[in-house]
């Protein structure tokens, strides 16, 4: 009988081999077991590999037999098996078996074989210790030895992430047995689609995935599986754009004498030319009568909450409410301070002589004292407050609103989609929702993670900004660092105030680090009183970090805001959002313990008023190494979206799409988002095309099917690990 992608494994391997399949790998059917590509192609003579090995790592080698000695232990009884093995460029790797004389039977002096264990290491030499092994000539079967002088000499063998008692051979063996029994799959992918791109059906791209015949054999199956990937992903996105956009929601088409015109009126600035595009895009998404989905990126700074205040107004001047959900304490009051203060009257709602349209912006977050909160929602329940800032304790039960309009979101990527959605479940209808981000995002990463969002660029600063200035400063010199300390007094003695950005709180319970043999990072802890006591004694400094009670970080901003404090002393906490224009500089200490996004987030806090930005990266880094070119680069561009990418390159990719694509059972397994942008920019053109023209999948049963396990099993964790 054929096998389909859904027979059981145990149907075609039998039972014991498919449990510990099961259990060490959760691969349960044929499709599974096929789709577990192996990681990596063993070449014959593959010359990295003895030289490259690892201490620790798991290694599979294809080597010669040079000798073979037999010796008795020292201090026990019982014998030691050295094995010399080599590759075809004379590398040499000893393996030692223990109490196994019988392997000498098998290894004999100029047999080709493959070796698989953990390296360690002995007298300070690299050697394998008790490796399992197959004999190229030792196959316990024709066929097998068939097989396996057939891969031998193929030059490519397939090496797959063994676990547990399932080393990579067996894995090839099973793959090898149901590739055989495997009846030719059906294609869920157009035929229009594959002739287009010339891709390779389904049933070949897995046999040549396998047992590639070449390297461009093996080429066309990775394309074919990539795209494969690609495809199922847009196509899942574009139809879950398509279907929001297909609800009805309530439009909010604002009015001509409300609150929206009467601050555009009182606005002490021009909107730059990009608040107004992507303010009227917001404006006309609003008035739709179905909810909005967008998500708008602008560097820190761009005016990205100006643009998120006039979308919210034009909602309450629609008899709607709008919630700023905030991904910090800090940020939400910092917010409510900033909207109250730009608002002015406006926001009296209820006092007397306000203006006649005038609302409320109510703050709700977790450590409020109980009769303010009290007081908070009931001004959410009746509709009095408008506009409504707050954290996640917006999303409890018991937060009601009158008429929940709009949901804005700074800084999308500290929510999950589950806490979205139950804001959203707060409104009668689904409500419009704007997601805001600082941190741009390299256009591959938005099409995906994002990609059933609309999205909108703010991408020039506004006018009266100085750029602000970047240099590294090395770490290890007294010199720039007197200097450093210096320039930070130069600033404060002109009116300004500095920040200085510490990687750790200090004070933890065996602090990390002590592993590594670099030292532990600098902590705010420390760093504060040698400030305080050293370079810049005589300035007030205060500490800010996030185990302060919430209390103690809104007075150390708000002392900070007003120009109490020269020097803050403080973790990333300060990194989203926050706003002090007076602040003129930051000093960056063990900058290269940061990422490059990160940092460039955290500079984004200083240069916003209308004195010139400065900062300094410290780091110890050594000339030419990774991290210094990182902070090179982050000091000698001021683009956002450039250093996104960069920071794409850099960070593995597991982290940017989570554990869905580290997971054996994941569908995105060949796909990089920084390799295959091209790709995944056409298979998104492809996918919409085809829901366009079919919107249901209605003639594409079996993309619908491969679809919707996709959604089940992938969304979630997508947007939720980004
Ligand atoms: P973002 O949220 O993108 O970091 P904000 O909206 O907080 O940026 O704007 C940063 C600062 O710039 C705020 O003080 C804001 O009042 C001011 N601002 C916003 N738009 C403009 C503009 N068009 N012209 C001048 N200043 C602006
Ligand atoms: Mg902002």
């Amino acid at each position: 009988m054929k096998a389909t992608m859904d027979t059981k494994l145990r149907d075609v391997l039998g039972g014991k081999t498919a449990a510990a399949l099961g259990d060490y790998l959760e691969l349960f059917t044929v499709g599974d077991l096929l789709h577990y590509y192996p990681f990596r192609y063993a070449e014959r003579g593959d010359r990295a590999d003895l030289n490259a090995l690892e201490i620790g790592e798991h290694a599979t080698i294809l080597a010669r037999v040079r000798s073979v000695t037999t010796r008795p232990m020292r201090n026990r009884r019982g014998t030691i098996l050295d094995v010399l093995v080599s590759d075809e460029d004379g590398n040499t790797l000893s393996l030692t078996f223990f109490n196994q004389p019988w392997q000498a039977r098998q290894l004999k002096s100029g047999r080709w074989g493959l070796f698989a264990g953990k390296v360690t290491e002995f007298r300070g030499k690299r050697q394998l210790n008790s490796p399992e092994f197959r004999m190229l000539a030792d196959a316990e079967s024709e066929d097998e030895a068939a097989d396996l002088i057939e891969e031998f000499a193929g030059a490519l063998i397939p090496v797959y992430r063994a676990a547990g008692k399932v080393p990579t051979w067996t894995i090839a063996k099973c793959v090898a047995i149901t590739l055989d029994r495997l009846a030719e799959p059906p294609d869920p992918l157009p035929g229009r689609l594959r002739d287009e791109q010339s891709l390779m059906d389904l049933g070949a791209a897995l046999r040549a995935i396998h047992r590639p015949e070449s390297t461009g054999h093996l080429h066309a199956a990775r394309k074919r599986l990539k795209w494969q990937e690609a495809f199922y992903l847009q196509t899942t996105l574009v139809q879950r754009k398509r279907a929001a956009a297909d609800t009805p929601g309530t439009p909010r088409p604002g009015r001509d004498d409300g609150l929206l015109s009467a601050f555009d009126a009182a606005l002490p600035f021009t909107l730059t030319a990009g608040q107004s595009s992507v303010g009227a895009e917001l404006a006309a998404d609003l008035a739709a009568p179905h909810p909005m989905h967008r998500l708008l990126q602008g560097d820190v700074g761009s005016g990205k909450t100006m643009v998120s205040l006039r979308a919210m107004l034009q909602v309450v001047d629609s008899g709607g409410q709008a919630v700023l959900l905030a991904p910090t304490e800090v940020l939400a009051a910092q917010h409510h301070r900033t909207m109250i203060e730009q608002l002015g009257e406006l926001a009296r709602g209820g006092e007397l002589g306000a203006p006649e349209h005038a609302t409320r912006v109510a703050l709700v977050t977790g450590s409020l004292p109980a009769a303010a909160k009290r007081a908070a929602l009931a001004s959410l329940a009746d509709g009095s407050a408008g506009i409504v800032i707050g954290t996640h304790a917006l999303l409890y039960d018991g937060v009601d609103f009158a008429d929940l309009g709009l949901v804005v979101i700074d800084e999308q990527h500290r929510f999950g989609v589950e806490q979205r959605d139950a804001l959203r479940a707060k409104a009668e209808r689904p409500p419009h929702v704007l997601v805001m981000t600082a941190t741009p995002i390299p256009r591959t990463v938005a099409m995906t993670v994002y990609g059933d969002l609309e999205t909108s660029r703010l991408t020039e600063l506004p006018q009266g900004r100085t750029p602000i200035t970047t240099h590294v400063v090395p770490g290890g010199d007294e010199r720039w660092i007197a200097r450093a300390w210096q320039r930070a007094r130069e600033e404060v003695a002109a009116g300004h105030q500095v920040y200085v950005v510490c990687p750790r709180i200090g004070d933890e319970d065996g602090a990390d680090g002590g592993a590594e043999d670099r030292r532990p990072p600098l902590a705010v802890a420390d760093v504060t009183p040698g400030l305080t006591n050293g370079p810049l004694s005589g300035l007030s400094v205060a500490p800010l970090h996030g185990r302060m009670s919430a209390d103690d970080k809104d007075a150390t901003m708000r002392a900070f805001a007003a120009g109490a404090t020269d020097v803050l002393v403080a973790t990333t906490v300060i990194e989203v959002g926050v706003n002090v224009p007076n602040a003129t500089m930051m000093v960056i200490l063990d900058a290269d313990r940061f990422g490059v996004s990160q940092l460039h987030q955290l500079r984004g806090r200083v240069g916003r008023g209308s004195a010139p930005g400065l900062c300094l990266l410290v780091s110890e880094s050594g000339p030419g190494s990774p991290a210094a070119e990182r902070l090179a680069a982050v000091a000698s561009t001021t683009d956002g979206f450039a250093l996104a990418e960069l920071d794409l390159e850099q960070r593995r990719e597991g982290d940017v799409l989570g554990a869905a694509q580290s997971g054996a059972r994941s569908h995105v397994r060949l796909l990089s988002l920084l390799r295959d942008a091209d790709l995944i920019g056409e298979a998104r053109a492809e996918a919409g095309a085809l829901i366009a023209a079919d919107p249901g999948l209605d003639r594409h049963p079996l993309l619908a099917e491969a679809v919707a396990s996709l959604v089940s099993d992938e969304r979630a964790e997508y947007l939720e690990k980004s």
